[in-house]
């Protein structure tokens, strides 16, 4: 934990300089844009500790596997998201000597986020060996309007002295991954270019031809007036700069502008690349610098519109949230069906920016609330695209039929390869099944289930029947050696939550068939022709249905995690002394394993996805049971056991796990923010808020609210996108207010009470 950052509603600020958090920094400050993304780095150089990073959404690498011990079935390599060419480099050198924070000494240094209209902001002031003191305001921003665009605004001042400036503008594409498997590079050079004030970088990966060029144009400015300076150039092995010499006069400011247009292969054909590049940056230098960023403010303002969760009464709190909305709208924009997100987003290399489990089960309900609804679609029929791949997956752990998707992807293809993650945990499957459900519930949209849904749906189960294995002396099916989404256990025996997700799947497969044979006759034909699906594996899968077998404990009336879990020595997390903890960084795997400390939600994640399923002393049984003893150590974790408070009455214990989740990053809870910020788990925070606090959940059509506001906060407030219509819930200690800023008018449920929502209406309710 570490909090040395400024509370503020709007922005993230930094005062001071320190270089021990600079890497925390450059994560928690990272700008993005869904389209390409970037840490927080230093324009000019550094040469203290920092991790150097820029990268593009779905240009990823395929890094040969690294294991001590190979095992079948294992993929051949994990697929990481790769860093790029640095667009931003600026080499500053004041009168021979270079700028570098390391070095100089740094006062009124200010680092700002701007979260409202979306830009970085640094100003600082630098005294250089030689004395000689120049005031610096850099300003850049990666466009949400114009994807491709990136923009920076850079301005030195000299303090005491008039003398020259040497600038270096340049475009670095021999970039390394800091998390390389085998300290390879991963980029080849294709091409470089300079011409008059532009440079372009066009690379090229190893393997998997993605090809990347940036070009960028640079401009200075002294008051005001452009300067013609003719530049040296100077081009290498994927570099290409600009060196130009101004001269400073004391006391006036010399501004860079540098424009950059970064262009895949993804987008655009690779023959065509620097010609688009050119054309790309022609328009963004024709708005310049400041209409960039006036549509940068205006683009944000209307996702705040739809998004922005508001907090009165503790600043930190407001900031909190607001940091994980505008992270997820960075990362995540939803335009491109390839696309996913990755559990550090833009902002950091672990996890290797692939898709998990964490995209349907966390984040899928913050983009179907706040967003424009095809963007969730586009979530699913990413999946639906890797279908194939998910089939050839089973195929290769040995199942005849059926599809497991990867727990780690970019495309389709699994690339994680730890035996108890790849080969074990399944209950992935489950989840996107589930998103399926949970986007069709919240919608209303059934005819995607008809469109895609039913061949996932059907290809899930089919895997669920042939991954469960009949137990003729108990006659019940069970799924023996898995991992659950606790990974502090591995390869038990009926995981209650991945026996339960796994039956409920094939349930809902088979709602799913009974619904479009009753409204769709001529579909329903369609696709059992094409899945070539028959009345008896319906029938197996109805009776896997009807003998699951689920571990539960009959005196206390809980569901086991798993097989046998009361064997354990059930210890509170409480009773543990400091020192232990966390317990992923002091204790051995295998004491953790003999443990009874649960790493994130698991059976409560079940009775999370599936509360409408259980009522509600059950769920306080398995609460109270499970809560004492989780220790939280996965990001995914506190948001659940959030919710599930709130809906038990426990008001305390519902704030302290938001607490916990809301400035994770923030505060550097877990002491590993500077590998990047935690971005899936951030929309379990937003879940916190509005299907915790705000008791929202949607139920036949109907959306529920039943909010409670913790006793910290005077009000907050937040918006939901339902059905056409754009709500604003607004909650106090006193009533709930809800505002139907549409044309849409809307039948709700407020507090188990049916109301009617008129257009442009508000109606409030006493709590
Ligand atoms: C969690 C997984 C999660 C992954 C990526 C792990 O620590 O246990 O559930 O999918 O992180 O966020």
């Amino acid at each position: 934990m570490k909090k040395y950052l400024k509370e503020h509603e709007w922005s993230i600020i930094e005062e001071g300089f320190d270089p021990a958090n600079h890497e925390i920094s450059e994560s928690v400050f990272s700008i993005g844009n869904g389209h390409m993304g970037q840490r927080a780095n230093f324009e000019e150089t550094y040469t203290g500790p920092t991790l150097q990073g820029s990268y593009m959404a779905g240009v990823y690498y395929p890094d040969k596997t690294r294991v001590g011990w190979w095992k079948n079935g294992y993929p051949e390599y994990f697929a990481k998201v790769l860093n790029s060419t640095n667009w931003i480099g600026l080499k500053v050198i004041i009168d021979d000597e270079e700028l570098d924070l390391n070095q100089a000494k740094v006062s009124e240094f200010v680092r700002e986020l701007n979260m409202k209209e979306g830009y970085l902001q640094r100003t600082f002031t630098a005294e250089l060996q030689n004395g000689k003191i120049i005031k610096v305001q850099a300003t850049r921003f990666v466009s949400i309007v114009d994807k491709e665009v990136g923009a920076l605004k850079y301005e030195i001042t000299p303090f005491n002295f008039s003398g020259t400036l040497s600038l270096t503008s340049y475009l670095d594409g021999d970039i390394k991954n800091e998390d390389a498997n085998y300290d390879e590079k991963f980029w080849d050079p294709v091409n470089t270019w300079t011409r008059e004030n532009r440079a372009s970088v066009t690379v090229k990966t190893k393997k998997l031809d993605f090809y990347f060029c940036s070009t960028v144009e640079t401009q200075i400015f002294t008051n005001n007036q452009k300067l013609e300076i003719t530049s040296k150039s100077e081009e290498a092995r994927k570099y290409a700069g600009l060196v130009y010499d101004v001269p400073l006069t004391k006391g006036e400011s010399t501004t860079i502008y540098k424009y950059a247009a970064n262009i895949t292969n993804r987008d655009h054909d690779h023959q065509q690349l620097e010609a688009v590049s050119t054309d790309v940056l022609d328009h963004a230098v024709a708005k310049g610098f400041e209409t960039l960023r006036q549509e940068q403010a205006d683009a944000w303002a209307s996702k705040w519109l739809n998004s922005d969760i508001i907090i009165k009464g503790d600043v930190a709190a407001q900031q909190g949230i607001r940091f994980n909305i505008f992270q997820l709208n960075q990362t995540y924009t939803g335009e491109d069906s390839r696309l996913n997100i990755g559990p550090k987003g833009f902002t950091g290399e672990k996890y290797g920016g692939s898709t998990y489990w964490d995209t349907e089960a966390y984040c899928l309900p913050f983009y179907l609330s706040t967003a424009d609804q095809k963007i969730a679609r586009n979530l699913l029929v990413y999946r639906y695209n890797h279908l194939e791949k998910a089939k050839e997956n089973a195929r290769k752990l040995g199942f005849e039929k059926g599809a497991l998707y990867p727990m780690v992807t970019m495309n389709g293809e699994e690339c994680h390869n730890e035996w108890e993650i790849t080969f074990e945990e399944i209950h992935r499957n489950g989840a996107i099944a589930y998103a399926i459900y949970n986007y069709v519930n919240y919608t209303g949209d059934k005819s995607y289930l008809g469109e895609y849904g039913i061949e996932v749906l059907v290809e899930i189960s089919r895997f669920w029947e042939e991954r469960v294995n009949y137990v003729p002396h108990k006659d019940v099916y069970m799924i023996l050696g898995v991992t659950g989404p606790n990974e502090y256990e591995n390869n038990v025996n009926n995981n209650w939550y991945t026996n339960l997700i796994s039956s409920w799947t094939m349930r809902y497969t088979i709602d799913v068939l009974n619904h479009l044979q009753e409204t769709d006759q001529e579909l329903y034909q369609q696709w059992i022709d094409k899945l070539q699906l028959k009345q008896a594996e319906v029938k197996q899968w109805e009776e896997i249905i009807a003998k699951m077998y689920y571990p539960k404990d009959e005196e206390k009336e809980i569901f086991l995690q798993q097989d046998n879990f009361l064997d354990k020595e059930i210890i509170p997390v409480d009773q543990l002394e400091d020192k232990h903890l966390p317990l992923n960084q002091n204790w051995s795997w295998d004491r953790i394993l003999r443990s009874c400390f649960i790493k994130q939600a698991d059976v409560l994640q079940g009775l999370y996805f599936l509360d409408h399923e259980f009522d509600i002393e059950t769920i306080r049984r398995n609460f109270d049971f499970y809560e004492p003893i989780t220790i939280h150590e996965s990001s995914l974790s506190p948001c659940v056991h959030s919710i599930l408070a709130c809906r038990l009455g426990y008001k305390e214990k519902a704030y302290e796990m938001y607490l916990r989740t809301a400035r994770l990053d923030l505060d550097n809870y877990n002491n590993d923010t500077e590998d990047g910020c935690h971005t899936t788990s951030m929309a379990g925070t937003w879940m916190s808020v509005v299907h915790g606090f705000g008791g929202l959940k949607v139920k036949e059509n109907q959306l529920i609210l039943s909010p409670f506001i913790p006793g910290q906060w005077q009000s907050f407030s937040f918006k939901v996108l339902f059905r056409g219509a754009r709500l604003c819930i607004q909650v106090d200690q006193e009533k709930v207010t809800i505002i139907n800023e549409t044309d849409t008018p809307l039948d709700l449920v407020i507090y188990e009470k049916e109301r009617h929502l008129d257009q442009n209406a508000t109606i409030s309710v006493q709590i």
